[in-house]
């Protein structure tokens, strides 16, 4: 294309939540090509993802363009009108929530759409289903990291700035994270920090690529974070490599903490992790002698049944250290989709209003009751992961799901379709007929990220703008348009507003939010460089580094996790331990990617990693065709045979349909806020 013929519209990157900013160029009311942007986490870096897997999605084809109703008769999804659609939606729903209450309906909100459809889901699900039954995909990913960071120091999230941790970090700590495959361009500028001096300790039971630009690798058995976490404090507190003043002015629980490592000897830890000693000792040394040491984490802390556990013994390493509250350190989380911190901060969990208000706190509920003029709910919502057996027992009857795909993304499938089937009614709101969506009695067709305006939040924080640059044909709404009006047909009177009206009813409800809205995003004063909540006014300039001075609870909280074991490890009938993960090329389901032909032909369908040891054993060559199969289910899937695990251990991506692995995968929760169990589960592997 020529540059004059083109126009071109600032935006956020809808996949990962790096939050990288581009430009989408337009030709004739098409993307035809993406161009980075000099944004603040991206500074002009994109992925493959980001350059090529952005727009071929929104033009595809398969898009929806119509709303869906299944013919009760012939029990197919047919072409409905608007209104048929929601008058089917809002007497069906209404209906359950008048005969059964509430507590038979929940919503799950998108965690790859805008704060602000986000905001007004909940709101509907709140005003107008009358149900806490509302959540988010983060209760299959970072539900730990809310629960846990939230315990420890008062909040949730990515406590220092990706390029504050790239360029001030003197160790970087990288824990059960892949960020060059799972979040590239985070990854790159670790590279560029690794080259530049910076030390690295990877702790991966896999041999990730920045395993080999380490100083350390820890690689440690699946599920045993906890023992090697307090491992790590006992070393530190013997070698007197502990920061007692910060320990003294901004904590509490110290001596239990102490008193509770002590017998997660050197010795102990190596023996259950799978390591050496040594290594246990040296990265202790490592991290302990740092004058900034950053604490980078993801999946493989948090998806465990002991994920919480897992966050808290991170964080008291943290603590224990002083490494809060400065540029290069912290405890920092790295999201997962684009806008799953903002679907958390916009209040899609049961016991959260936006900003992390709790419901449990009356005053909170009075504000919200007063400005939405209506009652609410007061008991406490079910988690998504906790919904779906009581779709089975028949608790919950009626499931709106807004741009998620549990079929293809939650653990032990075969219980996912008999849940959904269980339902008397399903609303599936989605670009795509997911496999999910077939599953629905209504399906709507919403807008993509590049059809609508509004904010994502990346991992660290940042409320970036996204902005509508084209539309496509058909009869698409706005998601935001598709609630209110199904609001107003259940009773509840919400007036139309536009995407930057919501945004400043967050901010008016939200204190975290109070000084961000669309207007002054789009300022000079802002420039392109979003705000990092919180943002308390209208001047505050937004908080890259939390808790500077003084922890958002007050002081520190150590916690007391200790290492209980996985809830299903391997034995004679299923010898292998299965754990799941994410590749460069694709994103999650695979929704938006898989329209992309070049990324499928970088990564385009299911294999599993296998250590050279077990695949001999089996008689499994490299590039053959195998059954994986665990108590929950069996897929064929294609062997890569390699040391890149452990003998013993074995790793699928969870991207892809030909070959799923959450057929296989445990539904385990994760004790404290029911996140399953991912990282860990038994399977036996056979020649196919
Ligand atoms: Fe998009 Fe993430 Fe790649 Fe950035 S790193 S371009 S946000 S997928």
């Amino acid at each position: 294309y020529r540059e004059w013929e083109v126009e071109k519209v600032l935006t956020t990157c809808p996949h990962c939540a790096t939050g990288c900013q581009y430009y989408l160029v337009v030709k004739d009311g098409k993307i035809v090509d993406t161009e980075a942007a000099d944004g603040p986490s991206n500074h002009g870096l994109l992925c493959v993802k980001g350059r090529s897997g952005s727009f071929d999605f929104v033009h595809s084809p398969e898009r929806l363009t119509h709303p869906l109703v299944r013919n009760s008769e012939t029990g197919e999804l047919e072409q409905a009108t608007w209104d048929e659609a929601l008058d089917l939606v809002a007497s069906r729903m209404g209906a359950l929530r008048d005969q059964f209450g509430g507590q038979a309906l929940a919503a799950f909100a998108c965690a790859r759409s805008a704060n602000e459809d986000i905001y007004m889901l909940q709101k509907m699900a709140r005003t107008a289903f009358k149900t806490n039954n509302v959540d988010n995909c983060a209760r299959v990913c970072h539900g730990p990291s809310v629960a846990g960071l939230a315990q420890t120091l008062g909040s949730g999230a990515m406590t220092n700035p990706i390029t504050d941790i790239a360029e001030n970090a003197e160790v970087i700590m990288l824990v059960g994270s892949n960020p060059e495959e799972a979040h590239p361009v985070i990854g790159m500028q670790l590279r560029k920090a690794v080259e530049r001096g910076t030390k690295l300790i990877v702790v991966d039971p896999r041999d990730i690529g920045l395993a080999r630009k380490a100083d350390i690798h820890l690689k440690l058995n699946p599920g045993t974070n906890v023992a090697f976490a307090n491992g790590m404090a006992r070393e530190l507190i013997h070698a007197g490599l502990i920061d007692q003043a910060f320990i003294d002015e901004r904590s509490e629980g110290f001596a239990d903490f102490a008193a509770m490592v002590e017998k997660y000897t050197p010795e102990f830890v190596a023996e259950t992790c799978g390591i050496d000693a040594r290594d246990l000792v040296a990265a202790a040394h490592t991290y302990g002698q740092a004058g900034a040491a950053a604490i980078v984490y993801c999946l493989g802390v948090t998806e465990h049944t002991g994920g919480t556990e897992g966050v808290m013994s991170l964080s008291n390493l943290a603590m224990i250290t002083g490494n809060f509250g400065k540029p290069g350190c912290g405890v920092n989380p790295l999201r997962g989709q684009n806008n799953v911190q903002g679907a958390c901060d916009m209040g899609a969990t049961p016991g959260d209003f936006p900003g992390y208000q709790k419901q449990a706190n009356p005053e909170v509920v009075a504000r919200f009751e007063q400005h939405w003029g209506v009652e609410i709910p007061k008991w406490k919502g079910t988690y998504a992961t906790d919904c779906f057996p009581k779709m089975i027992s028949g608790d919950i009857k009626g499931l709106f799901i807004f741009g998620e795909d549990p079929v293809r993304t939650d653990p032990d499938t075969a219980h996912v379709i008999r849940a959904l089937k269980s339902l008397d009614f399903l609303v599936v709101d989605d670009l795509f007929l997911t496999e999910t969506a077939k599953y629905a009695d209504v399906v709507l067709p919403g807008r993509s990220y590049a059809e609508k305006e509004g904010t994502f939040s990346n991992t660290e924080r940042r409320v970036q703008r996204i902005r509508a640059a084209v539309t496509i044909p058909g009869e698409t709404r706005l998601d935001t348009d598709i609630f209110i009006d199904l609001m107003n047909r259940m009773g509840y009177a919400q007036p139309q507003l536009t995407s930057a009206q919501i945004m400043d009813e967050i901010a008016e409800l939200t204190p975290s939010f109070h000084g961000i809205s669309h207007e002054r995003l789009d300022s000079a004063e802002v420039a392109g460089a979003g705000l990092q909540w919180p943002c308390k006014g209208p001047d505050h300039p937004g908080t890259p580094i939390m808790h500077v001075g003084q922890f958002t609870r007050g002081k520190g909280a150590f916690s007391l996790a200790e290492y209980i074991p996985a809830a299903e490890l391997p034995d004679a009938d299923y010898p292998l331990m299965l754990t799941t993960g994410r590749v460069l090329a694709q994103y999650n389901a695979c929704a938006m990617t898989d329209k992309t032909p070049g990324l499928n032909e970088i990564s385009g369908s299911s294999f599993i990693e296998m250590n050279c040891e077990d695949a001999a054993a089996l008689g499994v060559a490299d590039g053959d065709r195998v059954r994986v199969s665990s108590r929950r289910g069996s897929i064929e899937s294609t062997a890569h045979v390699s040391g890149k695990t452990n003998p013993g251990q074995t790793w699928m991506p969870f991207h892809f349909q030909d070959g799923n692995a959450n057929w296989l995968t445990n539904a385990a929760l994760d004790r404290i806020c029911s996140t399953p169990e991912y990282k860990v589960c038994a399977v036996r592997v056979e020649k196919a």
